[in-house]
């Protein structure tokens, strides 16, 4: 596999979503479809790992969000940068990318990123958010989707917080619940290769085409 040249970038802005979550951002200097990527490394020539654009296309920064892994190669270094450190970030590719027409869009953890770029990016309309997350604290960038999405269309996901606002349950029995699944529509799932795997056996078996599911494991 080539390797995608990374480019130097100062780190313009950077938050503590939760203990082990975090939100940076660099200056804007390419242009991107929603629900692309980048590589993204702390030296120019490591091993970089992946993360989905969570930002606009219009807006002035790149945003991503990340959960740190203890025992990760990358992560724990990221989870101690500053605003002014450098980190080093290749071009935007992928082909996880949206319509307009309506359709479910369903994400674990950090998996809800791509969504908020559409969300961001104008494409909102129409479409359902089921996200799940082990407690209330990590639905990240709810303020975005409340403000976008119709309260009936965010579906919130708790599966380790008994006493949650949202259902109480993994977003995978909030699915089996439900009567309707439509036919006609496309599912785009994004998140952990577990949720992925069986969102796309729970939507085949209940007869959703093949070709109607569009996935983004993030592994
Ligand atoms: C298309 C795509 C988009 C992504 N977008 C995001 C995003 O927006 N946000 C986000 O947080 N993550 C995202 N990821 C995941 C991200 O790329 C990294 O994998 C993640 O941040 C962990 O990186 P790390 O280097 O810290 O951990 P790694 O070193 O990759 O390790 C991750 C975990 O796997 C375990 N592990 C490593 N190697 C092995 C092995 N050989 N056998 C068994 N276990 C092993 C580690 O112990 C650790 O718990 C995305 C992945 C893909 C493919």
């Amino acid at each position: 596999m080539n390797r995608r040249k990374l480019y130097k970038k100062t780190i313009v802005d950077y938050r503590k979503v939760t203990e082990s979550v975090f939100v940076l951002a660099f200056e804007k200097d390419f242009d991107f479809e929603p629900g692309q990527v980048v590589a993204i490394d702390v030296e120019p020539e490591g091993k970089p790992r992946l993360y989905s654009i969570a930002s606009g296309v219009n807006d002035k920064n790149v945003e991503i969000i990340f959960d740190e892994k203890p025992d990760g190669k990358l992560t724990p270094f990221l989870s101690k940068l500053n605003i002014g450190d450098v980190i080093y970030v290749s071009k935007p590719f992928g082909l996880f990318r949206c319509d307009d027409d309506e359709a479910w869009w369903i994400a674990s953890g950090t998996g809800v990123a791509p969504f908020v770029s559409m969300i961001r990016s104008g494409k909102g309309k129409g479409k359902i958010l089921l996200h799940g997350g082990r407690r209330d604290e990590n639905f990240y960038f709810s303020e975005v989707v409340e403000n976008e999405l119709e309260a009936g269309n965010y579906v919130r996901c708790t599966s380790r917080q008994p006493d949650t606002r949202y259902y109480n349950g993994r977003l995978t029995s909030w699915l089996r619940e439900q009567e309707l699944l439509p036919k006609e529509i496309k599912y785009y799932l994004c998140g952990s290769a577990e949720m992925v795997v069986e969102v796309r056996d729970i939507l085949l078996n209940r007869g959703i085409p093949f070709g109607n599911i569009v996935s983004e494991t993030y592994f």
